[in-house]
């Protein structure tokens, strides 16, 4: 399994969407649990990083802290 280097600022496109229909969402704080907005309604979400890796699709870093 292809580990995600997460860190906060990124944005990750998930599988499924929200319930508001927004797939992107912004990283607010990753560790073993990983802290998400959801960009289309503001929502905020705690997932255990295992369970959120699997539903990320693509990874899209913040390029102003990529270093
Ligand atoms: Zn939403």
């Amino acid at each position: 399994m292809q580990i995600l280097k997460l860190d906060a600022g990124d944005t990750v496109e998930m599988k499924k969407p929200h319930p508001c229909g927004s797939r992107l969402f912004k990283i607010l704080r990753a560790g073993s649990d990983v802290r998400l907005e959801c960009t289309g309604c503001g929502h905020e979400i705690v997932l255990e990083r295992l369970k959120m890796e699997r539903s990320v699709k693509k990874l899209i870093k913040n390029p102003a802290e990529s270093k």
